[in-house]
């Protein structure tokens, strides 16, 4: 019952922060009334599950406060005829009476204590359950110094000539396939661009190589060592990931910044900025790096969420980026010095662009075609826009020239 009521709590927070997050959707479209009553239908759904729960606590309060009662009963009617038959004196009598019920308190307390254990262990379990896919899978070295072995796969992962995809699936648990059998590399140094129409599997692509997802089938290797051999911290400290809509937090500027790297001075991230063209933007802001920013960075425009997100990732200077190109409509300046920054942070990096310009597609090293989940095409620009396949259908969709 405590985990039904659990389940219950979970998914009705969860429709809860969703309506609430959609709430000006739903004010434009005046549908905000008609949630009221689901609301309400779930509210009731969680009351009756926790009258439930309260049912049984009280039924099992009141077995153990029955026994409790009884056994002192039992001890009293046994005082008195010991009384009776002369011998017991008063006082030890009065004693033990006096006792008795104390004898029995912790049977009482196990009662209650058990209750609020229960709800206790259900949330415990829970937060497990998120933390365990978070826990490394790693190889069991007999014998092998853990430190040791960390910091050869720290220095394996920071100078790797290549990751491999090996015939790699992904299947959610709704059955649907977001790859079916992709087999590419990407080579050290280089910039590999990923291209396809939206739902072709890119951005599964990413959450695989963050290891936010496993693969269901298939193997991806970092010079031949299994990526879900290496400890996801590990792992994590060698890609810097700027994604479309980077989330900044209800916090200061340069807190938003340093999250990249907590130990660096402000200087450092001053100069990430600069190289970010965020510095100026920034130091106009009514506290400069100070400025408290809002919820998933409200009082920034899209431009300058990217830049700061950008800094994030100058200031991690990690050795493997993972860049997801922003759609946003930018004006021209913004654009072209978030391009700046781009260029600027790819030089001496290895690169994977979610690419959606044909701009910076043709710049690429390696184009990688993607298609429902398949690896259609790959190959250069010059090589691709002459082979008369999807990507020069992608190319005339955009008129033509880089
Ligand atoms: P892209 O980034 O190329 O637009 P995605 O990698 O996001 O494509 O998605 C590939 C496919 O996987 C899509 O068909 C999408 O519907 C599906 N998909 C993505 N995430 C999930 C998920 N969490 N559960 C079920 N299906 C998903």
């Amino acid at each position: 019952l405590t985990k039904r009521q659990w389940q219950t709590l979970n998914r009705m927070s969860a429709y809860f922060l969703d309506v609430l997050q959609g709430i000006t959707t739903l004010k434009l479209f005046d549908r905000s009334r008609a949630q009221i009553k689901v609301i309400s239908v779930v509210s009731e759904r969680y009351r009756h599950t926790t009258l439930g729960i309260l049912q049984v606590t009280f039924l099992s309060a009141l077995v153990l406060e029955m026994v409790s009662t009884l056994s002192t009963a039992i001890v009293a009617v046994e005082i008195g005829l010991r009384l009776l038959s002369g011998h017991f004196t008063f006082e030890q009598a009065f004693f033990v009476l006096l006792l008795a019920p104390e004898f029995y308190l912790p049977l009482r307390m196990l009662g209650i204590r058990f209750h609020a254990g229960m709800t206790g262990i259900e949330a415990a379990n829970r937060i497990f359950k998120v933390l365990e896919t978070d826990l490394p899978r790693r190889d069991i070295q007999t014998g092998a110094d853990e430190h040791e072995m960390l910091l050869t796969l720290h220095t394996k992962t920071t100078t790797f000539t290549k990751i491999q995809f090996d015939d790699v699936f992904c299947v959610f648990r709704d059955q649907r396939t977001a790859l079916n059998g992709i087999t590419f590399d990407i080579n050290s140094g280089e910039t590999t661009a990923l291209v396809g129409p939206s739902g072709a599997g890119k951005s599964t692509i990413v959450q695989l190589l963050l290891r936010f997802l496993e693969p269901t089938q298939g193997e991806i290797t970092l010079d031949s060592t299994s990526l879900s051999h290496i400890p996801i911290n590990v792992l994590r400290n060698t890609i810097s990931w700027v994604p479309q809509n980077p989330y900044l937090f209800n916090d200061t500027v340069e807190a938003n910044i340093r999250l990249a790297r907590p130990e660096a001075s402000l200087a450092d991230v001053r100069e990430a900025a600069k190289n970010a063209y965020a510095h100026h933007f920034i130091d106009n802001l009514p506290h400069g790096y100070d400025t408290i920013i809002g919820e998933r960075g409200l009082y920034l425009s899209g431009g300058q969420a990217q830049r700061v997100a950008l800094a994030r990732a100058f200031l991690k200077d990690a050795p493997f980026l993972i860049l997801d190109e922003a759609t946003a409509n930018l004006d021209p300046e913004t654009s072209m010095q978030i391009q700046k920054a781009i260029t600027h942070l790819m030089k001496g990096r290895t690169t994977l662009l979610i690419a959606h310009r044909l701009y910076t597609v043709s710049q690429a090293d390696k184009i990688l075609v993607l298609e429902s989940g398949r690896l259609a095409e790959s190959g250069t620009h010059k090589t691709l826009s002459q082979q008369g396949g999807l990507y020069q259908q992608l190319v005339t969709a955009f008129g033509g020239k880089p």
